[in-house]
């Protein structure tokens, strides 16, 4: 993953430097047969012209209902004819085979129908792109846009860069049945950078390969059978989780679809692995985000998302299970967050982005990439410690105008610590930052980590010069929702003043920005740093 990360962040360099980008869109498909040989797919768009221009079998999107280009394009597939897409004049047919076996009816509205209505530009062809060739085939698109090169790099990253998986157990539907071996998929991240680099400029006339390998391993053999007695032992009885009072099950059925079987080294012999069993973290924070939204709706303090797998993994294993208590932040102070902007009372239509945690070598970057295109300026709140791991990427962000503050040196709970350990946190960071900043200049905006504050933070802070900054929209970016979730979360929010709160460090951020920044602008707001 580093080293694809590294290959396409020395192409990102190298399209810095060119001043202008000839508009093209290439999208090419790679559509994934598991089991069998990678098929490769290409399409490619041409993007000078608005998605509004889309037809489907010549009739424009923009003139025909939701309903009706989801039940045209089923109909068409399910005749097995195929679909007839078309950008001003340009053809293209996309077969059955190239979508799998259903589309996706949410994708279609989401993707294909609302930006063939509304006129969106490039992003959405991109996602309609997607949208069209069903969520289970990966892609990748070649575009314009740099930040949007790397994303959707990253994108195949996701989806293609495959390890293989052990046989297993299936655990969310009958334990009994077994899910066989499947071997991985990798992209060749150096042939791909040369693909991409051969047709910046120019279009392809043929179809582009993308260059994958199958990656098979053979597994030591073990007894599934063992690792499904363990699984009914292990989820055969609820954990209970409190935070800040509120109380939550995870029930057998929940532990269920977190189980995943992967290989760990053998503690008796390291030269060995053996298959075992883990709890999918992903997975974990999907199914607690709403119970996150209602931790933070009864105490006003952040829930700790960082605490709770290793909470939950503690008693995974355990015999004698507790009702575990997740640490949350200390109440978020209210009256920062009503009086938060001056914005705020005086109706004037400003919004805040601000991102906490970075800077990180992958999705910062990215992020920044985003706000130079769309010409905005954010706050971030930087933790000290990354900010010296990743000093230029730090550099990068002020020097492209962005606001920077204290986010502490090691991201922790400061409402837990004495006064000597938060005034070190604090110092070291300020010290760290305002190196960065260069001389005469000092960091004046700090953000405590999960919201985690009380008088003596604030009381601190002050001391050290530092003004506390809190929020008003949290959308929980760190669960990786989807796409439209996020978006849906921040833009439905959106007031006079608003603080958006979001993270550098997810991916779901990254593909969710470009859409809100558009809407939240397109809402006639202006964006702002804090002060
Ligand atoms: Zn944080």
């Amino acid at each position: 993953m580093f080293e694809f990360a590294t290959t396409m962040k020395n192409l990102l360099k190298k399209f810095f430097k060119i001043n202008k980008l000839i508009l093209f869109c290439i999208g090419i498909v790679v559509c994934l047969f598991l089991l069998e040989d990678t098929v490769l797919l290409i399409n490619k768009f041409h993007s000078n012209y608005p998605i509004l221009g889309q037809q489907l079998n010549n009739i424009p999107v923009s003139n025909r209902n939701q309903q009706e280009i989801i039940s045209f394009i089923q109909s068409q597939f399910d005749q097995n004819i195929p679909l007839k897409l078309s950008i001003n004049g340009k053809k293209y047919l996309i077969y059955k085979k190239d979508v799998g076996a259903k589309i996706d009816y949410n994708k279609t509205i989401a993707n294909v129908y609302t930006p063939g209505r509304t006129g969106n530009f490039f992003p959405d062809l991109i996602t309609q792109n997607k949208a069209l060739f069903g969520g289970s085939n990966a892609q990748l698109q070649v575009s314009l846009s740099k930040s949007l090169i790397l994303l959707t790099t990253l994108s195949i990253a996701d989806t293609v860069n495959k390890q293989p998986q052990p046989a297993m157990p299936d655990f969310k539907k009958n334990i009994f049945n077994t899910i066989p071996q499947k071997n991985g998929i990798k992209i060749n991240s150096t042939a791909i950078s040369a693909v991409i680099d051969s047709y910046i400029f120019v279009p392809p006339a043929t179809a582009i390969v993308i260059p994958t390998q199958i990656i098979s391993k053979k597994y030591r053999a073990y007894d599934l059978n063992a690792i499904r007695k363990q699984a009914l032992d292990y989820t055969s009885r609820p954990i209970s989780i409190t935070s800040g009072g509120v109380l939550f099950t995870l029930t057998p059925s929940d532990l269920k679809y977190l189980l995943s079987v992967s290989e760990q080294v053998d503690p008796t012999n390291p030269k060995q692995t053996i298959m075992g069993l883990t709890l999918d973290r992903i997975n974990l924070v999907h199914l607690l985000a709403p119970y996150a939204t209602e931790v933070e709706a009864a105490t006003h303090a952040e829930f700790n998302e960082y605490d709770i797998y290793p909470t939950i993994y503690s008693q995974f294993y355990t015999n004698t299970r507790r009702v575990v208590d997740v640490p949350i932040g200390a109440r978020l102070n209210s009256e920062v967050l009503g009086t938060s902007t001056t914005a705020t009372q005086s109706g004037e239509k400003i919004v805040y982005l601000t991102f906490d945690d970075g800077p990180n070598i992958i999705y910062h970057p990215i992020l920044l990439g985003i706000l130079k295109e769309k010409n905005i300026k954010a706050t971030f709140y930087l933790v000290g410690a990354n900010s010296t791991d990743y000093k230029t990427i730090a550099l990068r962000t002020i020097s492209e105008g962005h606001a920077i503050g204290n986010h502490t040196l090691s991201h922790l709970n400061l409402s837990t610590l004495s006064s000597n350990q938060i005034i070190y946190e604090l110092t070291t960071t300020n010290a760290i930052l305002s190196a960065l900043l260069g001389p005469g200049k000092k960091i004046t905006l700090f953000r405590p980590p999960y919201g985690g504050t009380n008088s003596l933070v604030e009381k601190d802070a002050a001391m050290l010069g530092l003004k506390q900054k809190l929020w008003t929209i949290d959308p929980k970016d760190w669960s990786e929702p989807s796409t439209t979730d996020l978006i849906n979360r921040v833009v439905s929010n959106v007031h006079p003043g608003s603080v958006i709160l979001m993270h550098s460090n997810h991916f779901a951020t990254v593909k969710a920005l470009p859409y809100i920044i558009d809407k939240i602008k397109a809402m006639g707001y202006l964006f702002k740093t804090q002060e």
